[in-house]
């Protein structure tokens, strides 16, 4: 079949080596590459040092760009220039920076954009490389041309272009992570991003301040809105894109469909702020049905909004892997939240009292004190010496499922705290800590 079809596509190709006969190496990987049917490859530039950045002292590379013309689909191509790079004794398990003795990237497939888990086309840092764009303009490429690559993290504002892009990192076999936030961007919300990076091919955002799930008088009007700050941020992260929708792309003026979760939803935050969780977990389905992520991550520091989504995620049957990730912290203990910027500096100074009182329930708990009412005591007292902290709740409930423990001693357990500093408007803080667990909460340096 491949011997009848038109060679049409013309491609370029980044040519490296760095270990061994690096000038053999290339051109015997060429001489083959033309032995293969549906490939014909047309010029070579010139091969020149290049010294290697960005990774540990190591021999200069031979950098070059080759044409070629191939009826190979891209994906078929990749598939032989992967093939001749494991012949010329390349470690295909070695790491990203690792020395080689051949390196062939696809830069360029005919104008196509192709955004797959295995190749990404244009290639995204051909741009950055000197070692590229001289032997491109050498074969007469005018890299002007060349597409600017999208600044990362690409902003999506509507519903469809979100479910476009989603498809097509769907459809390129990509696993895709989604970070829901509501803006205000910090490193608490970097750390999730960090961590569907690790985990992902490709992690989005969502940035919306999420009417429904603010109380009336409560502070959504007032809600730090900061996009520059956290495209910014986001960047830092590694994200790929964010979805910022504004709130009638979300909920039209005839939208009447809610998720409503049960039980837990009335309780601790529910019990202060009546439909919040109605609010989260509409929004998140919502979220999840466009984006259909593989993977989702929730901060610890919101616990009882993780064990809501984890059983709407049970119960809704969305096939998606949801991740709960540390509660990032200040130096001093402070859960790190867009809130605390409304603080005022005694607020402030004030508002790691929360911590103070769950990390007293643990040492005591540590300590073997299994009594929930003694430890319940322990950490009101603390609460209670601070005058600028109102409390609303502190309690201590199962593990996971936050259910309301069973009378008499416990054996595990997780404290979570609620409380308002400041007045009119007042602000609200929570928090939560395992009695069980060390304190391995990362801290952001002070
Ligand atoms: P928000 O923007 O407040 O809706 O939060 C978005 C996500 O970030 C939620 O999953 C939160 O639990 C998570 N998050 C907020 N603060 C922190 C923090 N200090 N550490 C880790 N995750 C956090």
């Amino acid at each position: 079949m491949l011997h009848s079809d038109p060679l049409k596509t013309t491609v370029y190709l980044g040519l490296g080596a760095n270990l061994g006969d690096r000038d053999g190496q290339i051109h015997h990987a060429l001489a083959r590459l033309s032995a293969v049917p549906g490939v014909a490859v047309e010029q070579v530039s010139t091969l020149r040092d290049t010294a290697p950045f960005g990774v540990p002292a190591q021999p200069d590379y031979r950098n070059g760009v080759a044409r070629l013309i191939t009826s190979l689909p891209a994906m078929a191509l990749l598939a032989v220039l992967k093939q001749l790079e494991a012949e010329a004794g390349r470690d295909m398990t070695a790491s990203k920076g690792a020395p080689r003795p051949l390196d062939l990237d696809l830069l360029l497939y005919g104008d196509q954009h192709i955004d797959h888990r295995d190749l990404v086309v244009p290639h995204p840092r051909m741009m950055e490389r000197n070692f590229v764009l001289e032997p491109l303009r050498e074969l007469g490429f005018d890299v002007a041309r060349l597409p600017l690559p999208a600044a990362k993290p690409e902003l999506l504002s509507e519903p469809d272009e979100l479910v476009q892009q989603s498809t097509r990192w769907l459809e390129g076999g990509c696993t895709v992570g989604l970070v829901p936030t509501m803006g205000a961007l910090h490193e608490g919300h970097g750390a999730l991003v960090a961590r569907a990076r690790q985990h992902c091919d490709r992690v989005l955002a969502t940035i919306f301040v999420n009417p429904l799930q603010f109380g009336a008088g409560e502070d959504f009007e007032r809600y730090p809105r900061t996009l520059d700050g956290d495209r910014a941020l986001l960047a830092r992260h590694g994200c790929d894109a964010v979805f910022v929708p504004d709130q009638h792309a979300m909920y039209g003026p005839s939208f009447c469909s809610y998720v409503t979760p049960d039980a837990l939803a009335d309780e601790l935050e529910g019990a202060s702020r009546p439909g919040h969780f109605r609010g989260v977990a509409t929004v998140v389905a919502k979220l999840f049905a466009m984006a259909r992520p593989t993977d989702a991550f929730f901060g610890r520091k919101d616990a009882q909004q993780v064990a809501i989504l984890r059983r709407m995620t049970t119960d809704l049957a969305f096939p998606i892997r949801l991740h709960e990730c540390p509660t990032v912290r200040e130096h001093d203990g402070l859960a790190l939240s867009s809130r605390n910027r409304y603080l005022a500096p005694e607020d402030r100074a004030a508002a790691p009292v929360l911590f103070m009182a769950l990390d007293r329930m643990r040492g005591l708990f540590q300590a073997g004190q299994r009594d929930p009412a003694q430890l319940l005591a322990a950490g009101k007292a603390l609460l209670a010496d601070e005058p600028r902290a109102r409390l609303d709740y502190l309690e201590l409930r199962a593990e996971g499922s936050l259910a309301p423990l069973p009378p008499g001693e416990i054996s595990a357990g997780r404290a979570l705290v609620a409380a308002w500093f400041g007045s009119a408007p007042r602000t609200r803080l929570i928090d939560n800590l395992s009695l069980g667990e060390a304190d391995l909460d990362p801290r952001v340096a002070p």
